[in-house]
């Protein structure tokens, strides 16, 4: 296929967008300019973006503020009804959401059909939670007074998202900001765009007013500086990588907002002695080439105790060696095109690395340009780059471990904690891990943790905030204290 026949297996033409979404209007740069959307398989053209101008941006804040008493004092209920209604359209449209993810991303069809159910799956959590948002009656502790809690939507908020899992990534913004009353702007990454801007297409057919959710589009860092610095911006939620998280983070503090974090992880997976090697197996696959790699979640060091070590191996090796890498528009490709050369280049650099370490490489290995092979090194030593840096890619490192001691040491030797994952059949050791490890979520016998329906989020540089559940909610929601006399 050609790039105009891939862009032409999106039907339903108005998903495919050039243009941003500011205040119910679709609009072009003030200036002309525009930036490429290229598909990563071919790096031809799928579709291009508006490089907007700041007072373009200054406006869909605005009419963010505008828009948001009237929005605020909606029912839930009804805010609710047509998060329903997004909810049937996007179902609706799921082929070519599916394709359009995988035309801006690269990952693999199959993978994307996952994306769209997951991300779907937040808008239907929050149609429902968002009435639900229930308050507090105190006890008083003095008589004639009557003491409550209420809770109330933060005000006008903004969502910058990468573009990693380019829907998924802001509907769990989206969803609960739009439930809990607030209105939002969205910035996401400028390599993957069009599933946002067909997210707001979707959001207007179903009858989000104009002004409550926008789309804008453009320079990074100029977005950035009017969303933090702005007064009316009242929330931040932020997903990408650390080191811009805290820029952000820092340029939120001056107008004290409220922020969600969620940033790079280190995962690490412990498989001890008496795993079942099926499920260990299983989950070190989904948990490692999901998305070709490129997750926050995935797991980036393979700790595997020595007795199982030799028989892991072997079999992990199978898997790795029989994935399909290709195209992800075809249904059987297991590992599309990585996003970029810089990706391309961490990857390359974290292998040699391993390697030149002592590693033995046991499937795989460097491939052309964007298309990396499934890549599997063994015996790689205790302190080799991949095990310090986030690798988002496909390359399985395994290292050794001896003692239930040393694995949760190595475990918990680094700054982040988003997820780990344990595989053991002992009910004491999955549970003294599970606790020991530091991080915000464990995975115990499974390599596939994420769901609307739990609480996503990290601790120490991994970031602050829960998104998905009920908690995902309370991040848009102020508790408001009200306390009445003379009753
Ligand atoms: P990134 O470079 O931090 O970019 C993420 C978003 O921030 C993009 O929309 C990007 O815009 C924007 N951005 C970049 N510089 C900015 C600035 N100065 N001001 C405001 N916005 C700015 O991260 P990435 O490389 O796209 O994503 C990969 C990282 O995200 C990994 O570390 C991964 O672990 C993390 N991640 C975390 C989670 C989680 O839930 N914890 C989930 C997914 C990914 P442009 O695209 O226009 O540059």
């Amino acid at each position: 296929m050609d790039q105009s026949q891939r862009n032409a297996t999106i039907t339903y033409k108005p998903l495919l967008r050039s243009s941003a979404y500011i205040d119910g209007k679709w609009v072009d740069s003030t200036n002309g300019k525009s930036i490429d959307v290229t598909d990563p398989f071919t790096g031809g053209r799928i579709s291009s973006i508006p490089l907007l101008e700041a007072a373009q941006v200054q406006a869909a804040v605005d009419a963010a503020a505008r828009a948001f008493p009237a929005w605020a004092r909606t029912p839930a209920r009804e805010r609710g009804k047509i998060l329903r209604k997004l909810l049937d359209l996007i179902i609706l449209h799921r082929d070519d959401f599916a394709r359009l993810i995988t035309l801006e991303n690269g990952k693999p069809l199959k993978e994307a059909y996952g994306e769209v159910d997951y991300g779907a799956g937040f808008v239907e959590v929050y149609a429902e939670e968002g009435a639900r948002s229930l308050g507090e009656i105190i006890p008083a502790p003095v008589p004639g007074r009557k003491l409550f809690a209420e809770k109330e939507p933060v005000g006008v908020s903004v969502a910058i998202t990468p573009w990693n899992f380019p829907l998924a990534m802001l509907t769990r913004k989206f969803a609960p900001a739009l439930a809990a009353g607030c209105t939002m702007i969205a910035k996401p990454a400028s390599q993957t765009p069009l599933a946002a801007l067909a997210l707001a297409q979707l959001a207007e057919e179903a009858g989000v007013p104009p002004g409550v959710f926008s789309v804008v589009t453009g320079s990074a860092g100029m977005i950035g500086d009017i969303f933090t610095s702005s007064p009316i911006v009242r929330k931040l939620s932020f997903t990408g990588s650390t080191e811009i998280g805290i820029k952000l983070m820092a340029a939120c503090a001056p107008t004290v907002k409220r922020l969600s974090m969620e940033l790079g992880g280190n995962a690490p997976m412990l498989i001890f002695d008496d795993a079942d090697l099926g499920t260990a197996v299983d989950a070190a696959m989904i948990a490692k080439f999901r998305n070709c790699g490129q997750s926050c979640i995935a797991a980036n060091r393979i700790y595997v105790q020595k007795g199982i070590y030799d028989t892991f191996v072997n079999t992990f090796q199978q898997r790795v060696a029989a994935m399909k890498v290709g195209d992800g528009l075809e249904m059987d490709t297991d590992i599309g095109p990585l996003i970029d050369e810089a990706a391309v280049a961490k990857v390359t650099e974290h292998l040699d690395e391993a390697v030149a370490g002592g590693g033995k490489l046991l499937a795989g290995g460097r491939g052309e340009g964007r298309m990396q092979p499934p890549t599997l090194v063994s015996h790689v030593a205790q302190d080799a780059l991949l095990t310090r840096e986030e690798t988002f890619g496909p390359l399985a490192g395994l290292i050794a471990f001896d003692s239930y001691d040393d694995a949760i040491r190595l475990a918990n030797n680094t700054p982040f904690g988003l997820a780990s994952y344990v595989c053991s059949t002992s009910y004491e050791t999955i549970n003294r891990a599970s606790r020991d490890i530091e991080s915000g979520m464990v995975g115990v016998n499974t390599g596939l943790i994420s769901t609307p329906y739990a609480p996503f989020g990290g601790v120490k540089l991994s970031g602050i905030g829960k998104e998905g559940s009920k908690h995902g909610l309370d991040e848009y929601l102020n508790l408001k204290y009200v306390c009445q006399s003379g009753i």
